[in-house]
């Protein structure tokens, strides 16, 4: 199996410049604000009004029709164009309707893809981390959004994003293992993955939760890529490891309903048959997978 990187990343797509020292030019970003080029995605909890005629994209309004409050500065295009995210009640017009990444990160063009998820990120952000975690007083935006500062005790916050590895593991016969989740409804299945513990790296964490979740040591642990991952707020970095000797699956029951490995055939079946349900083309699961199997899956059911 070769190394190559993922090549397509639903959320991994963005196109702007995020110019990140103009956050603190306030004469600049007023000026970007004055432009009436200038274009503005508004979300709320998640979710931004999104057209779907004639190709789905997210419905942009200018500065004066943008709520008022707090804005949050997100980039460039190649045009010069200036993109703000706001938070306020959805501009719902000509047939559009709200929608959250789950439903178009993958539909939508590279730059409204990279708008949504940017913006998306920094509005959960702001809307969870109001309160200086120092002393309790409520803090202030700053940076253009991309930071908030405590008033009373000057301490700067910016925003969080917590590292997830998940992980594509193969056994000597290169099948995948697949696994279903607790919650997860009886006929989906994807491969492992997991968030990455204080003072640990990354192939330390791949190691570690494929041992906690089913009982096996890897070997060979690889990056292959990453994408962000609002939902609400990771990072969620893609390997391949393989399987290291021929230990049986002992799944965890807290976490790991079952847990087998899948040669391309049997998975192609099973998909084809209706038992599993693979995971869609927004998660970097169905990559990895669709990266090992050798193309499409026979239909990528989303959820
Ligand atoms: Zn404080």
């Amino acid at each position: 199996m070769t190394e190559a990187p993922l090549e397509w990343l639903a959320l991994a797509r963005g196109t702007l410049d995020r110019l990140a020292l103009n956050r603190r030019d306030d004469a600049w970003l007023e000026a970007a604000w004055a432009d009436p080029r200038t274009r503005v995605v508004v979300v709320r909890d998640g979710r931004a009004a999104v057209t779907h005629e004639p190709a789905p994209a997210l419905v942009l309004v200018p500065p004066g029709e943008a709520p008022d409050g707090d804005r949050w500065f997100l980039g460039v295009d190649g045009d010069g164009v200036a993109y703000f995210g706001a938070s306020g009640p959805l501009p719902l017009r000509d047939g559009a309707q709200p929608a959250g990444i789950r439903r178009v990160g993958a539909l939508l063009g590279d730059r409204d893809s990279g708008l949504l998820t940017h913006a998306v990120a920094l509005e959960h952000w702001h809307r969870s981390n109001r309160y200086c975690p120092r002393c309790g007083t409520e803090t202030r935006p700053a940076a253009a959004g991309h930071m908030r500062v405590c008033p009373e005790d000057e301490s700067q916050h910016f925003p969080r994003v917590d590292p997830a590895v998940i992980m594509l593991v193969t056994d000597a016969a290169d099948r995948i293992l697949l696994a279903r989740g607790p919650q997860w409804p009886p006929d989906r299945r994807s491969i492992l993955a997991g968030f990455v513990e204080p003072g640990e790296s990354l192939e330390q964490a791949v190691a570690r939760e494929v041992k906690e979740e089913v009982g096996i040591p890897v070997r060979d642990v690889r990056y292959l890529g990453s994408q962000p991952w609002p939902l609400p707020q990771s990072l969620m970095l893609g390997f391949t490891a393989k399987a290291d000797g021929d230990v049986p699956l002992t799944p965890d029951p807290e976490e790991i309903l079952d847990a087998a490995w899948y040669t391309r055939d049997e998975l192609r079946e099973a998909i084809e048959d209706g038992r599993i349900v693979a995971p869609g083309p927004l998660s970097i699961a169905a990559q990895l997978i669709m990266r090992w199997y050798g193309g499409e899956l026979p239909k990528m059911p989303d959820f």
